[in-house]
């Protein structure tokens, strides 16, 4: 039985992993920080099946002890701040979790299990201001975000570790993936959310910022297992992982009011403060090498992601709404 360790796992790629890789009978440790609330909402279905660990991205001494205590085949680091917008207010607490704490997770391994495997969540958002299109695995970075440019570290420290350390070390150059566990402060699942309170009379508007940006938008349970599939070959390397299809964010907005019969012109409010310092206007991934070396292929488009999206959060909002009623009463 193969045991993998995955930080970031109470996050949406870290439950959908987690998942996938119990489904492969992998012995999984998921190493948490400690929060004053608990935050195990992505991952109550499996709580139980998780070898639990306790440990801090800034905190080298709490990594050395999660990879001892696990002693893992395999090491998913998907733990980051994650949130673009949100890396400019808090550009240093970025730079510390997103961009240098992948020398310390790395460091654990060298230090604990330099044998393991090792995966590092890479980001489009290192493309930026791109220099071409379609981006592929060998595009010049141009962030755009102090998360941006912190994903422009992590990416170059782990492929620099393999090439100093000799350690099985691979980055895999993810574009926008969503689900319904998706935050909530992501344009995907903002839209998803509001539409579903909109619809069921909760919400009045939705306030935005630039609808006119292009993203390469995929199905998290898809892109998870091109993680997995990137670890299990001969050699370790990077990988874009795309649809290759782009849309705007008005797309995303005209698909998921209308699938309740709503239209969204009659919602929709611009609002300056979600327009951001420095926009990353379009991206758009090639995808051919993960396609043709690991056999990764795509199985959920966008439209069908957007009403997945929707009709989960309908189901949910109406949930929580009977709760609230039934409090009151
Ligand atoms: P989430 O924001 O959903 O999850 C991030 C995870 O990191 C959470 O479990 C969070 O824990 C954890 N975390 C944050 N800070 C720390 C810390 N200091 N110590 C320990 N754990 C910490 O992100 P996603 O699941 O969407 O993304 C996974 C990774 O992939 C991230 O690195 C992200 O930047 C990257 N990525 C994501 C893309 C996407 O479209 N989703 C695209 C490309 C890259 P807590 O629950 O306590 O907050
Ligand atoms: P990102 O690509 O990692 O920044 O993912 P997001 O989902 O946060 O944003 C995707 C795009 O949607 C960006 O170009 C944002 O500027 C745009 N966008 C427009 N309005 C909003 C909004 O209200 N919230 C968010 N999060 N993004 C928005």
């Amino acid at each position: 039985m193969k045991k993998a360790l995955i930080t970031g796992i109470t996050g949406q790629d870290g439950s959908y992993l987690a998942e996938f890789l119990l489904s492969k009978d992998y012995e999984v440790y998921g190493m948490r920080r400690r929060t004053s609330t608990p935050n195990f909402e992505n991952v109550s279905h499996i709580q139980n099946e998780i070898h639990w660990l306790s440990g801090d991205m800034t905190d080298l001494a709490s990594l050395i002890e999660a990879v001892r205590q696990s002693d893992p085949d395999e090491v998913y680091n998907l733990a980051a701040q994650s949130f673009v917008a949100a890396s400019w207010p808090q550009p240093l607490a970025t730079g510390q979790i997103t961009a240098l704490s992948v020398t310390n997770m790395l460091e654990a391994v060298r230090i604990a299990k330099p044998e393991a495997r090792f995966y590092q969540a890479s980001s489009s958002e290192m493309f930026g201001k791109v220099l071409e299109t379609p981006q592929t695995e060998t595009t010049p970075f141009y962030p755009r975000s102090p998360y941006g440019v912190a994903k422009v570290y992590g990416h170059w420290i782990t492929v620099n570790y393999r090439e100093s350390f000799d350690m099985f070390a691979c980055s895999g150059i993810l574009f926008n993936h969503e689900s319904p566990r998706r935050g909530l402060e992501f344009v995907t699942r903002k839209v998803s959310d509001a539409v579903a309170r909109i619809k069921l009379g909760l919400q009045q508007e939705l306030r935005m910022g630039n609808l006119d940006s292009l993203r390469d938008w995929g199905f998290a349970g898809d892109y998870v297992k091109a993680m997995w599939l990137m670890l299990q070959q001969d050699r370790p390397d990077d990988y874009v992982i795309s649809t290759g299809e782009m849309h705007s964010v008005r797309e995303l907005l005209q698909i998921a009011f209308s699938h309740v019969g709503l239209n969204y012109e009659d919602y929709v409010v611009i609002d300056p403060q979600f327009v951001r310092p420095a926009e990353v206007d379009l991206l758009l991934g090639d995808c051919a090498k993960a396609k043709e070396k690991l056999g990764w292929r795509l199985e959920v488009g966008f439209e069908q992601l957007v009403r997945m999206m929707v009709d989960a959060d309908l189901e949910r909002v109406k949930r929580q709404a009977a709760v609230e009623t039934s409090v009151v009463v």
